[in-house]
């Protein structure tokens, strides 16, 4: 996908400190953290929402998950941990290329609005 940043992540046009990768997906650290940690983990696949998600997509989404639930020591996750996926305006998505914000190190407030 042309001019998404994230795609440009994945495909190493543009550079970022990469903490971990598979077939499935990239993972690196949010420029911009809300949490004493935060990650993004970026399918390597473009698509914006989970409403255009494949069967094969979804799987990959399941991989993905369970792929950072093993990541504990990587992520910081002992403690437990918030996955995030912000989907359109209201959510306040920036970046059209979904993405699970992985968000821990602390506790955490919940006040979505
Ligand atoms: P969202 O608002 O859910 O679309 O999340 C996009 C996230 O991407 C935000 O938390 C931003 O801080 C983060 N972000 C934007 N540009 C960069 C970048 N160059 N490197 C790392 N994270 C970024
Ligand atoms: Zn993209």
């Amino acid at each position: 996908m042309e001019n998404c940043l994230f795609c440009k992540f994945v495909n190493r046009e543009y550079k970022t400190d990469i903490v971990f990768e598979n077939d499935d997906f990239i993972m690196f650290k949010d420029i911009n953290p809300v949490a004493k940690n935060h990650f993004l983990a970026v399918p390597k696949r473009h698509f914006k929402y989970l409403a255009e998600m494949t069967e094969d997509d979804a799987n990959m989404l399941g991989r993905i998950m369970k792929k950072i639930s093993e990541l504990k020591d990587l992520l910081g996750l002992e403690n437990g941990y918030r996955l995030v996926i912000n989907q359109g305006d209201d959510a306040g998505q920036t970046v059209p290329h979904l993405h699970i914000h992985v968000l821990s190190g602390q506790k955490m407030e919940w006040h979505p609005a």
